[in-house]
């Protein structure tokens, strides 16, 4: 057993019924009991952390919290033996960042049934560029290829597509050979996407709602990141036989349809959970992010802050104004 040790982490408290975050000093004895700490070099940011720091009750029951829903580090204790001390690994999802102290302080204590071996030639940089937000787009762009999604059937619909999941959705499925229809509220952002490989951009409006219970359909399969009144309207943009797969809610978590699409046209909706899925599950996307699935102009693209910027990253994210991957460095 090592002795205690001081680390930075990034704290939200309430104060006065504002959640605020700072840079305070920690200790490994404040974390929580688990099996293995983790020296945790890099974290990601995410919607669900913006929630989190601002006092979300469904995120987080209590504060102070330390925020972050992803992490990757070096193993420096361990109750089971494996993951072994020394070893690299990734922390995803799960009670990370919600009610267990995350990523955004330079140590968590985490079970070790909740740690993801490093795959082969990535560093935790790498990792946190993807993060829970590519291991999403991942499983999106998997469940679409599980239900028969082909390039040939037609164009593929990404919502939210400048977003954290949004973005990598659009390079992976470019890679896999399909004509990306990135739909961003972003007019500025349009290049940016079309550098990712959408082939067309179009504005949110293409979702608006429409009183019609079915409109003429345009797209053979989507990913949809925003849930809500745009999600209703894209089931009704599917052609006959193609899936959506459905993963979040900027847009809201309520969704009125009728079931017009689903017994007209056959459409599939395809629920999306990158937090509580077998571990096997996750190692699997993370390997093929590691190999064929690799994004590399994502990777390019990702941005790097330290813990003094966390604050105004997070509000932009809850203002929809986030755009492309952000990695946490807590040597910065
Ligand atoms: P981001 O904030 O990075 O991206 C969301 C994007 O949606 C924005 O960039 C914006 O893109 C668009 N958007 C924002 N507000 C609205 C709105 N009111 N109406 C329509 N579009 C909007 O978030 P993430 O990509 O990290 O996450 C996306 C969603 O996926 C979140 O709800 C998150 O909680 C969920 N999620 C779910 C997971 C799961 O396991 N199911 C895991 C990870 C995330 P643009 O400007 O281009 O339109």
């Amino acid at each position: 057993m090592t002795t205690d040790t001081e680390f930075k982490a990034w704290r939200v408290e309430e104060q006065n019924g504002e959640y605020v975050g700072a840079e305070k000093t920690l200790s490994t004895a404040d974390l929580p009991p688990g099996e293995v700490l983790i020296r945790v070099s890099h974290s990601s940011l995410n919607y669900k952390d913006a929630l989190s720091a601002s006092g979300n009750k469904g995120v987080t029951r209590s504060f102070p919290h330390t925020p972050g829903i992803d992490a990757a580090g070096e193993v420096v204790e361990s109750a089971t033996g494996t993951p072994s001390t020394g070893s690299p690994v990734i922390v995803t999802g799960y009670d990370l960042g919600m009610n267990t102290d995350g990523g955004f302080g330079e140590y968590i204590r985490v079970p070790a049934a909740w740690c993801v071996p490093m795959p082969a030639g990535w560093n935790a940089r790498t990792a946190m560029i993807y993060g829970t937000a590519g291991l999403t787009a991942g499983l999106c762009v998997q469940k679409l290829l599980t239900m028969g999604a082909k390039p040939e059937q037609g164009k593929v619909a990404v919502s939210g597509a400048s977003g954290a999941v949004g973005s990598v959705a659009v390079e992976l499925l470019s890679k896999l050979g399909f004509d990306v229809v990135a739909i961003s509220g972003k007019a500025d952002h349009a290049e940016a996407l079309k550098a990712l490989g959408a082939k067309e951009v179009v504005g949110r409006e293409t979702l608006a709602e429409e009183k019609k219970p079915m409109v003429k359909p345009v797209f053979a399969n989507a990913v949809d990141t925003v849930g809500g009144g745009p999600l209703a309207e894209l089931l009704k943009q599917i052609l006959p036989g193609g899936s959506v797969s459905c993963c979040g809610l900027v847009s809201g978590p309520g969704l009125q349809t009728t079931v017009l699409p689903f017994i007209l046209r056959g459409v599939n909706l395809l629920g999306v959970d990158s937090v509580e899925i077998p571990l096997a599950e996750k190692e699997a996307v993370w390997k093929k992010f590691s190999g064929e699935w690799a994004c590399p102009k994502i990777e390019a693209s990702a941005r790097d802050i330290g813990r003094g910027e966390l604050d105004g990253a997070l509000k932009a994210f809850l203002k929809g104004e986030s755009s492309g991957k952000i990695v946490l460095d807590h040597a910065k």
